[in-house]
């Protein structure tokens, strides 16, 4: 029989088993760092932008003088020079006087506004009507508006996105120093398993496990390493993960994490390192084991996909992302149910789900799932939990979905 623990208590173990493991940082090429955790705040040594400019194309001008005037009577000014695209102004204005500046030009000394060329007109002989009045910095943008020396840009255990490496390009940074990622192992267990490539026979099944597990650590921010399909048995077993454990930072074993004959995990961690947890109370996911093997996470992770799924997702994910110093944040949706969902086994359930719009709410179909099954999740748009201390929900029930 498994000793179970619940899931908030497997998370609280695992977490705390492994706190000292962080991963080590590298420097990449900012072009590189898509996805990636800062290893330490970014801040700023200059200022962006560095001179004044417009963020339109129109006329840089003393507000003062265009103060009161409008469309019947406009404020003349004198054109005293034209800013061009990636040079400075060579100039500055009087009062009375005006500059044409274009979206993202220089703002000549001595204009505090900019006015739309919508809402100008030329007269010729260099006069230039003002037809609405300008408030002081109007239409600019200051130096330094964007980023000062000292301002910190970033924080450390940020997953960089596309606009940071935005902003990182705009202060000339361009090595970032990141951390590095952990790898993970993938190992998958079982005298029936054949690879993607081949026909399975009678009694057969594709390695499945293999390939979703490099996924989702991918996608959790780790570094994946398929070791291939280790036939059933405690000696094949050690050895293939002495051998991972030589390259990777964490090992994730699926298959053969319960206690039937050929089941084999629990025991090989046990004899190789410490045994932290077999068995969680949760459905799918309950035969899972994790120990601590050489101060490294292993993981036995049940073979049948759906649970494997669902398990990596709760337990791997976040201490990936404690190796990593991150944490990211679920997104979640709030849905209407479509049909009563059971659940009595004091397990925390996990099901997939299906959402929809209709007549402006929002539905969530809970798709029922054997957990020897994949197919029916793979076309799901999140899943949701019902705890374990709660008997189901009744249809029309508003519950959240995880994306
Ligand atoms: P086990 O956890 O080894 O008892 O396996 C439970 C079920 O999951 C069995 O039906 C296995 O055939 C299946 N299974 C185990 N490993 C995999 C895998 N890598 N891919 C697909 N199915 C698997
Ligand atoms: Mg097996």
């Amino acid at each position: 029989m498994l000793q179970v623990k619940t899931p908030v208590d497997a998370i609280k173990i695992i977490k705390e088993s492994f706190k000292g493991s962080i991963s080590a940082t590298e420097i990449l090429p900012l072009h590189a760092c898509m996805g990636r955790v800062l290893a330490c705040d970014i801040h700023a040594d200059q200022n962006v932008p560095n001179f004044n400019r417009s963020s339109v194309d129109g006329y840089a001008v003393r507000a003062a003088d265009t103060f009161g005037c409008s469309d019947s009577m406009s404020a003349i000014v004198k054109l005293r020079g034209v800013v061009n695209m990636g040079e400075g102004a060579m100039f500055s204005i009087a009062p009375g006087e005006c500059a044409y500046v274009p979206t993202g030009g220089a703002i000549p000394d001595g204009a505090d506004a900019v006015v739309m060329l919508e809402y100008t007109e030329s007269y010729g002989g260099g006069e230039i009507g003002i037809l609405k009045p300008a408030a002081p910095g109007n239409n600019m943008v200051y130096i330094g508006d964007d980023v000062f020396p000292g301002k910190t840009v970033l924080k450390r255990g940020r997953v960089v996105r596309p606009e940071d490496i935005g902003a990182l390009a705009a202060l000339g940074i361009c090595e970032v120093s990141v951390v590095r990622k952990p790898v993970v192992g993938i190992l998958s267990t079982g005298d029936e398993l054949v690879e993607v490539s081949e026909t399975p026979s009678a009694g057969q099944v594709r390695d499945v496990n293999s390939s979703m597990l490099y996924a989702a650590v991918q996608s959790f921010g780790g570094e994946p390493v398929c070791l291939g399909i280790v036939r059933d048995g405690y000696v094949r077993l050690r050895n293939a993960l002495n051998a991972a454990l030589e390259s990777c930072d964490m090992v994730l074993i699926s298959g053969g994490s319960s206690v039937g004959q050929m089941d084999s995990t629990c025991a090989v961690i046990d004899e190789r390192g410490k045994l932290l947890l077999h068995g969680i109370a949760m459905k799918p996911g309950k035969p899972t084991i994790v120990g601590n093997v050489d101060g490294k996470p292993v993981f036995g992770l049940p073979g049948h996909p759906l649970a494997a799924h669902f398990v990596a997702k709760v337990f791997v994910k976040p201490l990936i992302e404690q190796m990593l110093c991150c944490s990211t944040r679920n997104c979640s949706v709030k849905a209407v149910l479509t049909e009563a969902v059971s659940a009595n086994h004091g397990r925390e359930q996990y099901s997939g789900a299906i959402l929809f719009d209709k007549d402006g709410v929002t539905y969530v179909e809970p798709v029922h799932s054997k957990s020897g099954l994949i197919s029916t999740l793979a076309g799901c748009d999140g899943y949701f939990v019902v705890p374990r201390d709660c008997e189901g929900y009744a249809k029309g029930t508003e519950i959240e979905v995880i994306i």
